[in-house]
């Protein structure tokens, strides 16, 4: 659907901005600018082009980024649908989306720097703006993001950087969470920062995406535009709109704030406010940049987070969870191979020729109480009754994390608490289970202690 009408601003808080419909053909010429990113020797190198997710992305895993890249990036969670509805609704309450039709990679990149230059002015006017388009250079890659929300202090001290966070759980996440965001918010300083220190690198830009300056925008485009205070006309008059006004911008503080909403009823979780460290996102990005460009290796989650790699769908295809076995014949005569069945387990077959039949004459591991999470956490594992069976450690305290699974036999998910643990009123200790043993530990049979 195309609307005709002409955006208006209004001057109550929110504005009027134009959001994208993209016919196929303009599609196809962002994606062939964009695939400059992914079509390299390692697949997405030699990239022109970078989004700032992709930064966040790679300081959680590299290897996982790359899965992204290589494989395609998982469905979005329930939890990621309903952050992006609340975050389409806060766009909403400061800016009302106008559709137009984009007709060619110009338009394109030309309507993301008139949407910025809109934005920066209502923030100029209003104090407040949400969803800001950006689009700045580190290391001769273009990097393009979309700031959360920029709050103009009373005080005078300058705009401050806000990132909002929401979460299904009504706490705040994990460190290694807390400090992606981190870095996401620096990332936006940095880039702001750039863009008010050095001038927009328009030829550059240009020639990376292979666009004409020349090239004349829509009517609907150049109306938007004379809303947004910046009459043009092509696309060289939107870069040199855009180069003004990033020269003119108020440099943000160095105070970053990032904040955590609960996604059942939107209730404030906790906010928290850091100090910019240019060195470390300095150092975040280029050792990004690095990878990007195919100069080193992808790293692996590091070696205290591995617990990433539970979450992470690409955890059996990863090499840090692969090993090698190799072995030796000693009798060439014999035929045989190695497979692994649909249970996970490795199998050493042999071929009775006289048979001509495959004969299992190893298989590993060799009890199936060893295979690795099988039920879990708090999960016990049982074959009393010569059929594997996953039981919670003790059915008082605990029950399955998910009832169904269980009942089709896929217990891995495992076991949580039906109450939760209550440190301070003095009524949780420690409990002795005996005769159990983890796995890959089967010749040692354990009591441990563990807390209840
Ligand atoms: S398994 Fe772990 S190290 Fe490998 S890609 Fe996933 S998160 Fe990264």
């Amino acid at each position: 659907m195309v609307s005709d009408e002409i955006p208006q601003i209004s001057s109550s808080l929110a504005t009027e901005i134009p959001i994208e419909i993209v016919s196929d053909e303009e599609m196809s010429l962002i994606e062939a600018a964009f695939s400059l990113a992914f079509a390299t020797k390692r697949t997405y190198n030699n990239s022109s082009s970078y989004c700032l997710g992709d930064i966040e992305d790679g300081e959680w895993c590299e290897k996982q980024k790359e899965f992204f890249l290589v494989c395609g990036k998982p469905k979005a969670s329930r939890a990621m649908k309903v952050g992006s509805a609340r975050h389409a609704v806060l766009e909403e309450e400061v800016i009302t989306r106008v559709e137009v039709l984009v007709r060619s990679a110009e338009e394109h990149w030309a309507l993301k720097m008139i949407n910025f230059i809109h934005g920066t002015n209502q923030l100029i006017l209003d104090g407040l703006t949400r969803e800001l388009p950006l689009i700045g250079f580190a290391e001769g890659v273009c990097v393009v993001g979309v700031i959360d929300e920029i709050q103009m202090m009373k005080s005078g001290d300058g705009p401050t950087l806000v990132e909002t966070k929401t979460r299904s759980q009504n706490n705040l996440p994990s460190e290694p969470q807390q400090r992606n965001a981190r870095l996401q918010l620096m990332c936006y300083k940095y880039f702001w920062d750039n863009l008010l220190t050095q001038p927009f690198p328009s030829q550059l830009f240009l020639e990376l995406f292979s666009l004409n300056p020349d090239y004349v925008l829509s009517k609907e485009i150049r109306e938007f535009a004379i809303q947004a205070g910046a009459p043009v006309q092509t696309l060289n008059d939107v870069l040199g709109k855009y180069q003004y006004v990033c020269s003119m911008l108020p440099g943000p503080r160095d105070q970053l704030l990032l904040r955590y909403e609960y996604q059942q009823d939107q209730s404030l979780i906790g906010e928290n406010e850091y100090l910019y460290d240019y060195d470390w996102v300095t150092h975040q990005i280029r050792s990004s940049i690095e990878f990007w460009k195919g100069e080193r290796e992808a790293s692996y989650a590091l070696e205290n987070e591995r617990w990433k790699c539970r979450h992470c769908m690409y955890a059996s295809r990863c090499p840090i969870n692969t090993a090698l076995i190799s072995y030796n014949q000693v009798d060439s005569s014999v035929i045989s191979k190695s497979t692994v069945n649909s249970s996970g387990h490795l199998e050493r077959l042999a071929c009775l020729e006289d048979k001509k039949i495959w004969e299992v004459i190893v298989t590993l591991p060799k009890d199936t109480r060893d295979t690795h999470k099988k039920c879990g956490a708090y999960g016990s594992c049982s074959n009393a009754d010569a059929e594997t069976l996953c039981l919670c450690l003790d059915e008082k305290i605990f029950k399955p994390v998910n009832k169904e699974s269980w009942e089709i036999g896929d217990s891995a998910g495992g076991c949580v608490r039906r109450i939760p643990l209550d440190c301070k009123s003095g009524t949780n200790g420690f409990i002795k289970y005996s005769y159990y043993h983890l796995t890959y530990s089967f010749f040692s049979t354990t009591n441990c202690s563990c807390s209840r």
